[in-house]
């Protein structure tokens, strides 16, 4: 990039820009198994900066000059969607504020950059909380799960991201802000008729979602979540409402940037029951699950370790897992949570025993903050796995991004066991089994020619293996880079086109995170893949899941 941009950029943004090595080098990794190396960051000291870079960029792409935007918060994805090749927008630094806490509305209003954590402690104190948070909250920023539409163990009962959002600030391309929530008939007739780039995308998106329905209704399925592609089938409801925030929440920073989201938040109750129930038998374990998720008092987390994970980490730390479970280990255990009132809990868990009488092998329950402490642990253990090096081996994040209906989970599991035997590599499983959504990260070593080639073999045969299954290749997080190429199979050349139609109308000069959910194929990858793959944004935090 010419130092002319960093110039004009430098003079123009209240916020900080650079150019150094240094930066850069940071900022060519995320969480992912990739690298790419932004030409120039930013650090936006308000949304007016976010403004003039979107502006700047579009004037520069109206005269055929290309330069990609790529919005960053703490760069925990997992999936190479917080990387980019032009100007990385690093929103933690400063816009990193809680702006309104309406205890009335019981909704929050932040900007994109604070820390989920930080939000949740404040949350916390008023009694509050923001329930869809991903594993890496104390590590990530709100603004990353909004665009990932994270989701987290309390998901199976208080829903996704996009559940918890009320409305957004949007800069869009060329550097306009919108406001999206849910409209009216009349409200959206308003939209409709403004003479400016948001009329432009409400007029083309209203009449490809009318001329498309039959299409986007097919967007309906069993998957608990989906977090392929872009989400076209909530904007438009029966009742003909019309809301661009869902289409936004999990967009990846493709079609617009957020800078502030009002949010809505649950009552916390700390007064919890914890079971774990270890299982012999996979079918067991799905009935399980599929009994807990029909009950009318739904658990607030259904987390799964399987056998695998148990015997791997009690080789490395035989104390990890010492008062909780013993040898010989199950095949699995569920950690189940239940977060109702105290005089409501006794009841639900009456209700939760029978069946567990009915298909787990062991359980055990815990209802005080010290017993449960053990209990977390087993939850927790996936995170000594992750950060455990085997010489150059590393647990590498390629697969296990996918989801199942919850009716799928033992074929789900049978397959990943499969797969990791035919190409002969270790993993363990865990995840949010309530949800269908289970991680494993098989452990390879990246410098390695055949390991690499290994990886592109898992990554084939595990897609295929979520799309025969009628799940959805990406669920737990976005698909960045990394499954972008899977897409056209996953949804087939006509929604997939559909969605390429979308992103045109937001995005006609691809300056929006380019690469990411469109125009990344298998050969793009291998020429970004690391070969020396790291948890090098992680050790502050870990070991963590
Ligand atoms: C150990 C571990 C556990 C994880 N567990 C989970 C989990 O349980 N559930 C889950 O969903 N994910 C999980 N993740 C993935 C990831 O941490 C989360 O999705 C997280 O929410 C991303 O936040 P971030 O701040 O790191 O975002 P980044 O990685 O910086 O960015 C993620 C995406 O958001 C976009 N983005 C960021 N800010 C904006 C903005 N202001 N406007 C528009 N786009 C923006 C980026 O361009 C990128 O596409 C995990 C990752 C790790 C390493």
């Amino acid at each position: 990039m010419s130092s002319k941009v960093a110039h004009y950029l430098q003079e123009h943004l209240v916020g900080e820009v650079m150019t150094s090595t240094d930066a850069r080098r940071y900022f060519a990794t995320d969480n992912s198994i990739l690298q790419l190396a932004p030409a120039l960051i930013a650090y936006p000291r308000s949304e007016n900066d976010v403004r003039k870079v979107a502006r700047f960029t579009w004037q520069l792409a109206e005269r055929g000059r290309v330069i990609p935007m790529t919005a960053r918060g703490s760069g925990t994805d997992q999936s190479g969607a917080a990387l980019g090749s032009g100007i990385m927008l690093v929103f933690p630094a400063h816009m990193n504020r809680i702006l309104e806490l309406d205890t009335k509305a019981n909704t929050v209003t932040v900007e994109p950059g604070i820390n989920y954590g930080k939000l949740q402690q404040a949350l916390h104190t008023h009694g509050r909380f923001l329930p869809a948070y991903p594993a890496s909250l104390e590590y990530s920023t709100v603004g990353g799960a909004i665009a990932n539409n994270a989701s987290g163990e309390k998901s199976i009962k208080y829903g996704n991201t996009r559940d918890s959002v009320q409305s957004l600030r949007v800069v869009l391309a060329n550097g306009e802000v919108i406001e999206t929530k849910r409209l009216g008939k009349r409200e959206l007739s308003k939209k409709l008729g403004l003479a400016t780039f948001e009329g432009e995308i409400y007029r083309s998106i209203d009449t490809l979602l009318e001329e498309q329905r039959t299409l986007v209704e097919r967007l309906e399925s069993d998957v608990v979540k989906n977090n392929a592609g872009l989400d076209l089938f909530d904007i438009k409801r029966k009742d003909g409402s019309f809301d661009l925030t869902p289409l936004i929440v999990g967009s990846q920073g493709t079609l617009g940037i957020v800078t502030e989201a009002v949010l809505k938040t649950a009552p916390h109750n700390q007064n919890t029951t914890l079971i774990m129930a270890t299982f012999d038998s996979l079918q067991h374990l799905q009935d399980c699950v599929q009994e807990l998720r029909d009950l009318s008092d739904r658990p607030s987390a259904i987390e799964l370790v399987d056998g695998n994970l148990l015997e791997q980490v009690h080789e490395l730390n035989p104390n990890q897992l010492k008062d909780v479970v013993k040898e010989p280990f199950p095949k699995a255990a569920l950690v189940v949570e239940f977060d109702d009132g105290e005089r409501q809990l006794k009841k639900i868990t009456k209700k939760a025993d029978k069946i567990f009488e009915k298909y787990a092998v062991s359980t055990r329950v815990a209802t005080d903050p010290e017993d449960q402490q053990h209990i977390v642990k087993l939850r927790e253990a996936a995170s000594v796995l992750l950060s455990h090096n085997e010489g150059l081996l590393r647990s590498v994040p390629i697969i296990g991004d996918g989801g199942v209906a919850p009716d799928q989970l033992r074929a789900y599991l049978e397959g990943i066991y499969s797969l990791l035997k035919t190409n002969n590599v270790k993993a363990a499983v865990w995840g949010h089994a309530g949800e269908g959504t289970l991680n494993f990260q098989p452990k390879l070593n990246l410098g390695q020619v055949g390991d690499r080639q290994k990886a592109f073999r898992l990554m084939d045969a595990y897609n295929k293996l979520v799309i025969k299954l009628s799940g959805a290749i990406s669920a737990n997080a976005g698909d960045g880079r990394l499954r972008t190429p899977y897409l056209e199979s996953f949804y087939g050349p006509e929604l997939y086109g559909l969605m390429g139609k979308v992103k045109q109308i937001f995005d006609p000069y691809s300056t929006l995170n380019p690469g990411v959910k469109f125009g990344t194929s298998l050969d793009d990858i291998k020429e970004i893949i690391r070969t020396d793959y790291g948890l090098d944004h992680l050790y502050d935090n870990l070991p963590r899941t």
